[in-house]
């Protein structure tokens, strides 16, 4: 059950109603998400039970609860049979909800599940921000242990590419700060390099977050690992990065998946030092999840932890991100909406 409706267009749900009936809807949908018709209690009982399916023409297909509740995972079905995922994670003093921009990836990538499985389509705005909305209520219904009632942040670091679906993004960024109240600085946007969407969206009016899936610090390795990189190689993708950070002042942060005797060795962090230098970037470190279609492991703790210390004796600012949800395949990379 997610929302498709445009915030801004309302009224064709509730035809010959008041003007405030659309209003309400509005706020249902928007503003205080609910998961069923039947909790719209404002609006008359005949009205709501024609809505459902015009409202909410998706589906929750499967749920999945792992790390004591803590995370939860989603497959949404929508009518034309095409799937995607969410994933929400909660914290002591925040809830992520890891969101999907696209049904599958393009783009391809050796070690990422979603890349393995192919494309399906692009997500619509409205598939968008309905799994915000969806996870906005489900939560309200029933919090997670320990932590706050409300999503927080979002992170666009579920299935798809979001700059290669970029006007579609861009109008759910605009709903999710405009119209549902959430803050640009909390929401993030992961690239894996899209050179024009990086800089188109340095001009947008919000200052979102920009995650960078760097992998590799040359280019011999970045292109066996990322095939966009053929397409926008690393110093163009550098150089949109230092625009994004000089127009909207936001740091960029470099992702680095850890693949075992591949990315994970003395030479990469020299070769990555500078360039995380030149950015006053922040890199990410985590250790690569498993898929299903490569026999890539990943690296060690060991490993990880001389990776960590050349960076910083290079002086870069590093963390090595926690993996939530693996036993559901929900973690970073493993999201394929496999039911
Ligand atoms: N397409 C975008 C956003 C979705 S992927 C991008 O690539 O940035 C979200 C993050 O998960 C990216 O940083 C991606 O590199 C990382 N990732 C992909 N496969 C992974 C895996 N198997 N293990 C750990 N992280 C992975
Ligand atoms: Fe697509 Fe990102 Fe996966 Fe690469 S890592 S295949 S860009 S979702």
């Amino acid at each position: 059950m997610l929302y498709l409706a445009d915030p801004d267009h309302l009224e064709p749900f509730v035809p010959g109603e008041p003007a405030f009936r659309a209003a309400q809807l509005h706020e249902w949908l928007y503003e205080h998400p609910v998961l069923t018709t039947e909790a719209m209690t404002n609006l008359p009982a005949p009205l709501r039970s024609g809505l459902s399916d015009r409202l909410w023409p998706f589906a929750v297909d499967v749920e999945q609860r792992s790390d004591s509740d803590t995370t939860r995972k989603w497959l949404f079905r929508s009518p034309d049979g095409v799937a995607f995922e969410a994933v929400l994670m909660g914290y002591p003093n925040r809830v992520t909800l890891c969101l999907s921009s696209q049904a599958g990836c393009a783009l391809g990538c050796t070690f990422c599940a979603t890349g393995q499985f192919g494309f399906d389509r692009h997500l619509e705005a409205g598939e968008i921000v309905a799994q915000l909305a969806f996870a906005r209520a489900h939560l309200a219904a029933e919090p997670m242990p320990g932590c706050p009632d409300r999503v927080s942040n979002v992170v666009f670091m579920g299935m798809g590419e979001p700059l290669a679906n970029y006007d579609r993004v861009r109008e759910s960024l605009r709903r999710m700060i405009e119209v549902m109240g959430i803050s640009a600085r909390a929401i993030t946007v992961s690239t894996v390099g899209v050179t024009p969407g990086i800089r188109r969206l340095a001009d947008e009016p919000w200052r979102v977050n920009l995650a960078v899936s760097l992998h590799a610090a040359d280019d011999d390795l970045r292109g066996r690992l990322l095939p966009i990189n053929r397409r926008y190689p690393l110093a163009d993708v550098e150089s949109a990065a230092a625009e994004f950070f000089e127009k909207t002042g936001r740091r960029v942060s470099l992702e680095w998946t850890m693949i075992d005797g591949v990315n994970d060795n003395e030479d990469q962090a020299v070769k990555l030092a500078p360039i995380a230098r030149r950015l006053h970037a922040h890199v990410n470190l985590i250790a690569m999840n498993p898929t299903p279609l490569t026999e890539s492991m990943p690296s060690s703790q060991e490993r990880i932890d001389s990776f960590v210390a050349t960076l910083r004796t290079e002086g870069v600012n590093v963390t090595v991100r926690d993996t939530r949800g693996r036993d559901i395949d929900a973690a970073c990379g493993q999201l394929r909406a496999r039911s």
